[in-house]
């Protein structure tokens, strides 16, 4: 059984992650919206390099992979999050089995148990 102290302390942790999660996709959203300037002055014909339009949309996309990264994460959070007032959190959402402590310790966000997790990956 989790005790509420250990639940608490989850839940902080979470709402700490969504904070820096929305920290960190509100820079990523910065830095591609200059980035979208910047290509749009470009269109404007003042003389670039090749090399460099190759390596700033390789940059944007590394950008754009790693904001959908952090925002499938904050997802998880959320939910986790809104299964704290469901009064479901810790549980497996496959097999309703409770979800060992090391495994929220090392993942808060988790949703499934680690056999209905195991499972899950052998689908895909
Ligand atoms: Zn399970």
């Amino acid at each position: 059984m989790v005790s509420v102290n250990e639940e608490q302390t989850l839940k902080e942790r979470l709402e700490r992650e969504r904070k820096q999660l929305l920290e960190e996709i509100g820079q990523l959203d910065e830095i591609l919206a200059q980035q979208g300037e910047y290509h749009e002055v470009e269109g404007g014909g003042v003389s670039n390099h090749m090399a460099d339009d190759a390596s700033d949309t390789f940059e944007q996309e590394k950008y754009v992979a790693l904001r959908r990264n952090l925002e499938r994460i904050l997802d998880q959070v959320n939910h986790a999050l809104h299964k704290f007032e469901l009064g479901t959190y810790g549980l497996c959402e496959n097999c309703n089995e409770r979800i060992p402590q090391e495994r929220l310790e090392a993942l808060p966000y988790a949703n499934l148990c680690i056999k209905c997790q195991s499972k899950e990956e052998d689908h895909r």
